[in-house]
Order: structure tokens, then C-alpha cells, then sequence
């Protein structure tokens, strides 16, 4: 097996591979999970976690089928580690929903931190050396190698790595953010952008995440002794103008009425597993280009599911005109697709609902039951959420154990 495919079977990136993993680590996800979860051992050797993130990610399979799986499994006491770390993926996603202005404020001060970076050469040399792995500190440079090689870090080292990255290095958490959304096989503008403002102590007032060599030391079972790492946490000043959370995007539903184009996105991959989905009159399938190997991958097993599932035979458009050129062929009234949340794909598509539009096609999305349930509980801290745990969950269709 080449490097590729390995890191493919490792970090799954097909819904059978998914759900293959998702079997496989169930009996892990109880006691074991909450014991083992933040030892990292290395390369090759997470197998404390389930590294389903890069699938969950895209909803090649999604987090109530995850979640039920789990619950089936070991309770809901026995797996509650695990899925409030499932629930920290949903949190992310609804506090910035309903945070929008954050996502454009993040690109915004990302530029300004580059065009520093370019006008300072000693921060242009110590940005390149981290980029580069060359800063000496052993676990720093280890784990960048790592991320560039496999595209994943375990949890807890991303978590070393940002605090490393903003605290003793003294480097912009918005070009650490810009660098692992690029890497990671699960880059997630929600969980990659807001958890790196965690780390820096933006997100939660005046609290940051402090690396601790001992600890490094410890959880990776003395594999790395970094020297010099900062002793206090020196809070940035904040980039990004925080709004007050607002409701979450109004959005028009699918009308199983009217003829449909399926617009397949890799934010939502397994839409035919969806009840209401199955009840359209779906005319043709489609997708936009995928901007990234993982996305390619994953995108061409779900046109091949979503092909067998409606007995058609998927296209991929250029562009939005060929989208719009190609729903209107099929005679179709709506585009539909599953809802876009906050991210560089809602922004390369939101030109479409005026193209379609002026077309006379409506741009409809279909919004998963987990997200309308699990938002609204998205607008304060994460503990709001997790005191929701066992009432969201059970509702869910899951049973407590
Ligand atoms: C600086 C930083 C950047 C991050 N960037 C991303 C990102 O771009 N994309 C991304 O998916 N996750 C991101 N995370 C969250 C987390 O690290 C990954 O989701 C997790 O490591 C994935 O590995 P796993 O599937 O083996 O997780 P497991 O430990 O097996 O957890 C199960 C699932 O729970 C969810 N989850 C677990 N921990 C978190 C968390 N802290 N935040 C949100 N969801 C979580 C994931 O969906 C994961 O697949 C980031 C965390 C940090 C500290």
C-alpha cells in the first residue's frame, strides 16, 4: 500500500470506509475513550481516537448516526466523553452560524496579519521557520511534520500546537489558522478557526490553553522534552469584531412539488440517507469542481451513492452558469442542496441564488434535524449545550443507557 492510500484507510474519506471505521472503534468509545483519548502516541498509532473527523466533517456519515451508534453501544453515561467531543463539532458550526460576521472578520484579519508577516522579515523568518518545522522545540516540529505528511493531529496536540504556536512563538493565531485549514483532511472553517481562538483565550474571556512541557512529556509517553516553552499566557488582542449572536440564516426548504436539480457540496455527502431528500423528484445530480484532494475523493463516492440511489447519472459543472444551464435542461424548478453553513463554500455558491434566480430556478437547502435541534443551544458557552446533552440525544431517537 503507497503512503496515499494508507492515510486514506486511516482517516476515512468513502461512507463504507466510514462506516467500516465507526464499527471498528465502537467497542473504544466508552471507558476506554474517556481514559486514553489525549495520550498521543504518534503517526500510525491513534488508535484511542476514532479519526472519523475527516468523514463527520463532510457528512459522509453523519453525527446523529454516529451518535445513536454509540449510544446503542454503551449509554449515554458510558460514552459521554465521546459524544460531548461530537457535540463540540455541532457547537463550533452553530455558534458561528449564528456569529456570520466572524467568518469574513477571520479572512479579513488573516490578510492583515500576512501583509505584517511580509513587512517584517525577522516575523517573516520565524513564521517560515514554524511553517518549516525548524524551531527547535522538539514536539512543535515534530507535530507539523506530522500534520504535513498525514494531514491530521490528535486533539490534544493541535491543542499544544496553537498554544506553542501563539504563546512561545509569538506568531498570529490567524496564520496558524490559515495553516492547518490548508492541511488538515478535516479542515472545518468552524471547529479549525474557533478553536484556535480558544486556545488564544478569544473565545472564552481571559481564558487561554497553556502548553506545559511535563505534561507534552507525559501524554506522549516521554517521546518529547521542549525547552522554552512560555511560562504565561499573554492574551492577543482580539482581530475580529465579536457581533452578538443572531438567529441562524433563514434558508427557502425543498419542495417536493416542483422538479429538482441535486447540487451535491462537501458539506453534506450523504444527503440520500436523508428521509425528506428521498422524496424528491430529483431530474439530475450534480457537483462544482472539489477544491481539495480529501474533497475529490470524498465528493466522487457520493455523486457514485447518490447516482445508484436516484438512477442517474451525476455531471460535474465547470462553474455556477453551467449549474444553472444544466437545471434548466433538465426542466428542473429548484436547485437543491444541503444547507451551506458558514465557509468557503457558501461563498463560492452564494452567487447562485441570483443566477438561478434570474433563470426563474429557486436555490432551496435542505437543513439536517441535528442542526435545528442543536443550534439554538449554540449561542453562549459549550456548557449551555452539554446541559442539553441527554434531552437532545434522547430525542434523537437515541436511547439512554
Ligand atoms: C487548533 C485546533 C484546530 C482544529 N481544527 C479542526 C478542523 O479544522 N476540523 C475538525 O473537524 N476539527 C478540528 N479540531 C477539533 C479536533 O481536534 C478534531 O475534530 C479531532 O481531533 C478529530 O480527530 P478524531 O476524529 O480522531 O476525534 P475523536 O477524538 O475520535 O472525536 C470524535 C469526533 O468528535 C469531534 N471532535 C472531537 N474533538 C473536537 C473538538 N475539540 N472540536 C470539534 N469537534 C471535535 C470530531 O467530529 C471527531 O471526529 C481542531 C482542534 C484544535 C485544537
Amino acid at each position: 500500500m503507497d503512503g496515499g492510500l494508507r492515510r486514506d484507510a486511516e482517516f476515512p474519506l468513502t461512507r463504507a470506509e466510514a462506516l467500516d471505521r465507526l464499527r471498528d472503534f465502537l467497542p473504544r468509545a466508552g471507558a476506554d475513550y474517556a481514559r486514553l483519548r489525549n495520550v498521543d502516541h504518534g503517526p500510525g498509532q491513534h488508535d484511542h481516537v476514532s479519526r472519523l473527523s475527516a468523514a463527520l466533517r463532510r457528512r459522509l456519515l453523519s453525527e446523529s448516526e454516529v451518535v445513536a451508534a454509540v449510544i446503542a453501544r454503551h449509554g449515554l453515561r458510558g460514552a459521554e466523553k465521546f459524544l460531548s467531543e461530537v457535540l463540540w463539532r455541532s457547537y463550533w458550526k452553530g455558534w458561528l452560524e449564528q456569529r456570520p460576521a466572524v467568518w469574513p472578520g477571520y479572512r479579513q484579519a488573516l490578510a492583515r496579519a500576512e501583509a505584517a508577516c511580509a513587512a517584517d522579515p525577522d516575523l517573516a523568518r520565524r513564521h517560515q521557520a514554524a511553517i518549516d518545522g525548524r524551531t527547535g522545540i522538539d514536539c512543535f516540529d515534530h507535530w507539523m511534520g506530522e500534520l504535513a505528511e498525514t494531514g491530521y493531529l490528535h486533539n490534544w496536540a493541535r491543542m499544544q500546537f496553537a498554544s506553542i504556536w501563539v504563546f512561545t512563538l509569538g506568531l498570529a493565531w490567524e496564520l496558524g489558522a490559515a495553516l492547518t485549514l490548508r492541511l488538515l483532511r478535516d479542515a472545518d472553517p468552524a471547529s479549525n478557526t474557533l478553536s484556535w481562538r480558544w486556545v488564544a483565550g478569544l473565545h472564552t474571556t481571559g481564558k487561554a490553553y497553556l502548553a506545559d512541557a511535563a505534561r507534552i512529556h507525559a501524554m506522549t509517553g516521554g517521546r518529547f522534552t521542549p525547552d522554552g516553552l512560555a511560562r504565561h499566557a499573554v492574551i492577543p488582542e482580539d482581530s475580529i469584531a465579536v457581533p452578538p449572536a443572531t438567529s441562524p440564516r433563514a434558508h427557502r426548504r425543498p419542495d417536493p412539488t416542483e422538479p429538482a436539480l441535486l447540487l451535491v457540496t462537501p458539506e453534506d455527502l450523504s444527503l440520500e440517507t436523508e428521509a425528506a431528500m428521498a422524496r424528491l423528484d430529483i431530474r439530475a445530480i450534480a457537483a462544482l469542481p472539489p477544491t481539495t484532494a480529501p474533497d475529490r475523493r470524498a465528493m466522487a463516492d457520493a455523486l457514485d451513492r447518490a447516482g445508484a440511489h436516484w438512477g442517474l447519472s451525476p455531471s460535474e459543472c465547470a462553474d455556477l452558469s453551467g449549474l444553472v444551464d444544466l437545471a434548466r435542461r433538465c426542466g428542473a424548478r429548484q436547485i437543491v442542496t444541503g444547507y451551506l453553513p458558514v465557509g468557503p463554500e457558501a461563498d463560492r455558491l452564494s452567487p447562485l441564488r441570483a443566477a438561478a434566480g434570474a433563470a426563474g430556478i429557486a436555490l432551496a437547502e435542505h437543513q439536517r434535524d441535528w442542526d435545528v435541534r442543536v443550534w439554538p443551544h449554540c449561542r453562549k458557552g459549550f456548557f449551555a449545550l452539554k446541559e442539553q446533552m441527554p434531552r437532545l440525544l434522547a430525542g434523537l431517537g437515541a436511547a439512554d443507557g
